[in-house]
């Protein structure tokens, strides 16, 4: 067993997976349109997936998140889906999450209910037709809001992600949070990060959290609350709305002090954090030389996951930037 403790004495117990790289939308934030995407050989199978979170679980990760790309349009998602749902049910894994455009969700809703995932995350960044498939480049607002409900239905939690966007959907924060406050969803707001070539400028979209937020405040009392959950965000309660407001803050606050998270990329890296080119390949080290290799690279990983990220930096100085797109690592 490794000790999942980090090189900065941090307590890792969540693991992303991205699942592919492709996506049937192309966020402007995100990729740019004509993205290109891994080579087939490059991808990691589903049984060398489950045999990574097996042996991840086996040293003590306890959460799960599915990501992307989007998750829901790799072919037969549905097997990896059970495998991890089997993990829940034995009682080895304490928690099965997914992220998702929210597409496919009206499909998969329950087979994710029956898979023991007990939350989904669903990016919205606009309730507006028009201004969805502006951002998304083409989706289909009203499809996604059906998976949303689809999963409510099934009863899986709901969070709302919205990407704060500077004179895109600044105008629709409190709309945003009336909506799920209304149906019992929880929201969270990011910060754009400066993440790949060939996207959208973010000087132009970028805006600082508190500037997003302010028209929420002028109308309703945002209280701080204790919750902490696995990840980076600082929760609030939107009174008298009651709607647990998460805060994202990458660009304006350092969220990295109490990181408890590694990513498993699409072909089989693990990115030590969102904001570094540093990993780990996993892929090669299994296909060549076993699941000893494996422990042995868990442990350099865990050894060099970097204290914090750096983009502030990454945002003033263009040539700093990660080529890397978010789509990649799995957001
Ligand atoms: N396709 C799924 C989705 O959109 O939810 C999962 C993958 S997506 C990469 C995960 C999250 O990353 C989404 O909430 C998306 O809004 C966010 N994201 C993507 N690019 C980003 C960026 N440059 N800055 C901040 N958030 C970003
Ligand atoms: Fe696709 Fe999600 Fe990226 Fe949008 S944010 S392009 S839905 S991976």
């Amino acid at each position: 067993m490794t000790n999942m403790i980090d090189g900065q004495g941090r307590h890792i117990d969540y693991l992303r997976i991205s699942v592919t790289d492709r996506c049937n939308f192309r966020c402007h934030y995100c990729m740019p349109e004509k993205q290109k995407f891994l080579p087939h050989a490059d991808v990691l199978d589903y049984s060398e997936i489950a045999l990574l979170a097996n042996r991840f679980i086996a040293h003590g990760i306890r959460k799960i998140r599915l990501t992307g790309g989007e998750p829901l349009v790799r072919r037969d998602i549905d097997i990896l889906i059970n495998d991890l749902g089997s993990h829940v049910q034995a009682g080895r894994l304490a928690e099965l999450t997914l992220t998702t455009n929210g597409s496919r969700l009206k499909q998969f809703a329950p087979i994710l209910a029956r898979s023991s995932f007990s939350r989904v995350n669903i990016s919205l960044d606009s309730l507006k037709p028009e201004t969805f498939k502006t951002i998304t480049r083409g989706g289909d607002l009203d499809q996604v809001l059906e998976g949303i409900s689809a999963a409510a239905a099934h009863g899986l939690r709901i969070k709302i992600n919205m990407v704060a966007l500077k004179n895109e959907n600044q105008s629709e924060i409190v709309a945003m949070a009336e909506f799920c406050a209304a149906n019992g969803y929880d929201l969270s707001l990011i910060e754009t990060m400066p993440l790949g070539e060939g996207v959208a400028d973010r000087h132009d979209r970028y805006i600082p959290m508190d500037d997003f937020i302010a028209p929420l405040r002028d109308r309703f009392e945002l209280e701080p609350l204790a919750h902490r959950s696995s990840g980076p965000a600082r929760y609030w309660n939107v009174a008298p709305l009651g709607l647990r407001l998460g805060l994202i803050t990458p660009m304006t606050h350092n969220f990295c002090d109490d990181c408890n998270r590694l990513r498993l990329t699409t072909d089989g890296k693990i990115y030590m954090c969102l904001g570094s080119s540093m990993h780990v390949d996993f892929r090669t080290a299994m296909r060549e030389n076993g699941m000893e290799a494996v422990d042995r690279l868990l442990q350099q990983a865990l050894r060099l996951k970097p204290a914090r990220h750096d983009f502030e930096r990454q945002l003033a100085e263009p040539d700093q930037r990660l080529s890397r797109h978010m789509n990649a690592t799995g957001g």
